[in-house]
């Protein structure tokens, strides 16, 4: 019913008796969601509505009967228990963590903006890999006391739920949400009742119309959440639809929503700090380019403000204290609009006191191969934020690569764009029976303290038996599923007796989930299907495969890969041991991350930013099997698990397919699998089948690879490493950048702004006019110095505007220098006109061709890296 909407909406909220008020505070605060305790009370009070609810705390108060209620609060177990469990959640809000015992440079506060979070299932706000980071991001932000505001959009449909249709071709339905049911508040303005109007953010639209919209706190633990709602009765129907979706349409629609974000979410922000006297953010973070224009609210603002800056001053304030997350691998991934279109935009009034012209060359493509009609948001991230990073070493290395053109003269690797490997939030992704392993065997600390290295005094044949149990989980878990997705598919529950017995739980178990797009290839798989089907039926050493993934909506090619590999797993030859799940989604990764015993990712290398699925496999003790991309390029260390050879370089995609295919077929039919079932050489003994061996026989390399896992893994993969990262490599930085810039009324960020202006000015006419070296022979050896004299002519700026550096290493063939080390030179003396005499010492250290070079760059204590403003003289 699309085209009916309320105009007015009523919260009908279960009144709690006194004694188990608390109840609704630990629903509403979706610590519950990490938090094993608070799920295990609710279930207590009444398990058959705890299972019937999803694991819905605040669905589940709503469907316990009043009488029940008050009969629980007079149970006075049940009240002591509540009133423990609101003590302990309070203890957690409050009480000094990780964070708190950082020095004072530490942010008082960092606003992070995400166009999806995914918390949980029961807050469907996520469709992929980027809401579930950002929603780890936040749970381990609360869970190491860092004061970080999440700030997103409010979906009234999130992401589709996916089915099939009887041919698998994949069907997608959009739930309405009810926010009034989900742990949400609404923000309202003070009012003695507390029922003040709903606090209202509103932006200009072209044709006089406006975009208002509503704020929803969500508390993840300790971190609040602000989801921007635009179904707010003063909209009209158009603006009431901009957050109807999560990347909704194209064009027009998708622009709005990311306006909304930016720019709504900072003004968001300042309501909510004004309302709850919070402290202002002194960090923004923008996770991936949507939210980019958040960056010209804030120049907007101090454009606006007391101190009346100016643009460039603005700029210069705002991107001291920004940072960028960029997570795509590829030029096509980019978030492009058309300029024409932002400028109809913002000519509408959204950011008043900011020229037009200078947001539109926020985001213009004026580089090689850019295109100029474009306003790119990546590249806009990146000019309007100081500090900017990928999401793994390798992805970093792309990224540099990638926007290099914003950098011209310089080498890739001095690209300013830096990397933070994503992290798992623990707690949400380990299996319940092994943090309760952890806690009875080793108490509550090991749970807490992330001892990963305690895996080792698990006994083998403890830890075979938990693999055991979790595969046993899944595979209930698979029957139930697929009984559910063939009823939608239009089968009757006579033709569905085999559904029972699919998978085997003795059987090694792969899992293969994520969205699909072309480059994650799912289908790899079927590259040889007679291939696959000898793994899967296999007579000693069978496998079994669990697969996932709901492709993009618009995407034909991906929904077509869906449609393959169903009607292969329709198969009756192999369908007890291939599934195909549909809707892929929180609560099922969760049941799938600890059930499997190897996770299979095999993209085109290097177009996985970082992937995080193996990851919280890993976190459970499954094997990663994958190919060198993403995270699994810098933590693969040959034990702990495998990875599939890629092609090279040269080969076309149909050859890169084969090879890799038949690599992946190759190291499942000779590594993992004899290995699994305990039949690699050295563990020949009594080689049987799973039917007949089943559990008892404990492949012990097997149980090696994954105690070696978990503790290596374990440490490296969590979201609070991932987090540390953050804090000491972005935010405490930007921190320190963003006061120096502010401090006596923007004193800084004016002179940056002034110096830039004239560094920019006077730049085309520097050069360098010759570079003479002394004191090496004929005959140069190891150990010698080499005194280099650079003359340059700085036009009207001073020696200390620039920094003249000698960079010198092994010279290739080409020219091109390998292994560079930098020595910045001294100014000796000035000889007039503008030219300067440059001169310093560099010791000749390595053997080999030698060769080095001299170059002029602009010097500033306010640049966070040398190439920040991507002005460089290479002589
Ligand atoms: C972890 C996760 C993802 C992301 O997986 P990738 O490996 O990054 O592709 C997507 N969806 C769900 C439900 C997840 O749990």
């Amino acid at each position: 019913m699309a085209q009916v909407k309320a105009i007015r909406r009523f919260t009908v909220r279960t009144v709690l008796p006194e004694p188990i008020r608390p109840l609704a505070r630990l629903a509403t605060n979706l610590r519950w969601s990490w938090h094993r305790p608070t799920r295990e009370l609710f279930e207590s009070l009444n398990p058959r509505v705890w299972a019937q609810c999803g694991n819905d705390p605040v669905s589940f108060l709503g469907l316990v009967g009043r009488e029940d209620m008050h009969r629980l609060a007079t149970d006075k177990d049940v009240v002591a228990r509540v009133q423990a469990a609101a003590a302990d959640l309070d203890r957690y809000l409050t009480e000094p963590r990780w964070y708190q015992g950082l020095g004072s440079d530490a942010p008082a506060s960092i606003a992070y903006f995400s166009p999806e979070f995914g918390i949980t299932e029961v807050l469907p706000q996520y469709s992929g890999g980027l809401g579930i980071l950002a929603g780890d991001h936040l749970k381990a932000a609360s869970d190491l006391g860092v004061p970080l505001i999440g700030v997103g959009l409010l979906y009234q449909a999130g992401y589709f739920k996916q089915s099939l249709s009887r041919d698998a071709w994949q069907q997608e339905t959009y739930p309405v949400i009810d926010p009034d049911g989900l742990p949400l508040t609404l923000l309202r303005e003070p009012a003695a009742d507390g029922n003040g109007k709903p606090l209202e953010i509103s932006l200009p639209l072209p044709n006089g119309r406006h975009l208002a919209a509503h704020i929803w706190r969500a508390d993840v633990g300790r971190v609040p959440l602000l989801l921007l709602d635009s179904n707010v009765p003063g909209n009209d129907d158009a603006a009431r639809s901009i957050t109807d979706r999560l990347y909704g349409g194209g064009g027009d629609h998708r622009l709005q929503q990311e306006l909304l974000l930016g720019m709504g979410g900072v003004k968001a922000l300042r309501a909510y700090q004004k309302l709850t006297g919070t402290p202002a953010p002194e960090v923004f973070h923008t996770n991936e380019g949507h939210a980019g224009f958040l960056g010209i609210e804030r120049i907007q603002e101090l454009m606006a403000g007391e101190q009346s800056l100016t643009f460039d001053e603005a700029l210069a304030a705002g991107r001291s204290s920004t940072v960028f997350t960029t997570h795509t691998p590829v030029p096509a991934g980019i978030d492009r609009f058309e300029a024409a279109q932002i400028q109809h935009f913002f000519e509408a009034g959204l950011a008043p006191d900011v020229p037009t012209s200078r947001i539109l060359d926020l985001g213009r493509e004026n580089f090689h191969e850019g295109n100029p009609f474009v306003f790119n948001m990546a590249v806009m991230g990146l000019r309007l934020a100081q500090r900017a990073n990928g999401v793994a070493k390798l992805h970093g290395e792309v990224s540099r690569g990638m926007f290099s053109a914003l950098w011209p003269g310089f080498d890739h690797s001095e690209v300013p764009i830096t990397s933070v490997t994503n992290g798992v939030h623990v707690p949400t992704w380990v299996d319940p029976r092994i943090s309760k392993l952890a806690r009875e065997r080793f108490g509550p600390e090991a749970e807490v303290m992330g001892r990963w290295d305690l895996a080792y005094n698990v006994s083998d044949a403890e830890v075979w038996a938990l693999r055991r149990e979790m595969r046993v989980s899944l595979v209930e878990d698979v029957r139930r599923r697929l009984r559910a997705a063939w009823k939608k598919r239009g089968a009757a529950d006579a033709e569905l007796a085999w559904t029972d017995s699919v998978l085997d739980p003795d059987v090694l178990t792969i899992g293969f989930a994520r969205r699909v797009p072309t480059y994650k290839r799912l289908t790899l798989m079927l590259r040889d299907p007679e291939r696959l089907k000898a793994l899967l039926l296999h007579k000693e050493h069978p496998i079994q495969l669990v697969i996932a993934g709901k492709s993009h909506p618009a995407d034909d090619a991906g929904k077509k890969m869906i449609q393959d590999l169903v009607r292969f797993t329709d198969d009756p030859a192999v369908r007890h041991r291939i599934v195909f799940l549909p809707n892929y989604d929180i609560a099922m990764a969760r049941t799938l991350f600890p059930g499997c015993d190897v996770w299979l990712n095999n993209p085109l290398r290097p177009l996985e930013a970082c992937g995080t699925s193996g990851m919280k496999a890993a976190i459970n003790g499954s094997l990663n099997l994958s190919v060198l991309d993403g995270w699994w390029d810098e933590m693969y260390d040959g034990e702990n698990g495998w990875a599939i050879p890629t092609a090279n370089n040269g080969a076309s995609a149909d050859e890169r397919d084969d090879i890799e295919a038949a690599a992946l077929y190759e190291l499942l039919e000779t590594q993992v699998a004899p290995r699994f079932y305990g039949n690699t050489v050295s563990e020949a003994a009594g080689a049987a089948g799973p039917s007949e061996s089943g559990h008892e026989k404990i492949p012990t390399h097997w149980v090696s690879m994954i105690k070696h896992t978990l503790s290596h893994l374990g440490p490296a993969v969590s979201a609070e490493r991932m987090l540390q990262d953050y804090v000491n490599v972005l935010y405490r930085p930007a921190a320190v950048s963003g006061r120096e810039a502010v401090a006596g009324s923007y004193a800084q960020a004016k002179a940056l702004a002034a110096w830039v202006a004239k560094v920019r000015a006077a730049w085309p006419q520097l050069h360098v006019e010759h570079v003479d070296s002394l004191g090496v022979s004929e005959d140069p050896q190891i150990g010698d110095t080499l005194q280099v004299h650079a003359y340059v002519g700085l036009h009207n700026l001073s020696p200390q505007d620039v920094a003249v550096e000698v960079a010198y290493g092994q010279a290739a063939d080409s020219d091109e220098l390998a292994n560079v080390t930098m020595v910045e030179l001294e100014a000796k003396e000035e000889l007039g006109n503008g030219r300067y005499l440059f001169a310093g010492s560099i010791v000749i250290d390595r053997s080999g061709s030698f060769g080095y070079t001299v170059r002029v760059l602009p010097k500033h204590d306010a640049l966070a890296s040398k190439a920040e403003l991507g002005l460089i003289v290479n002589a």
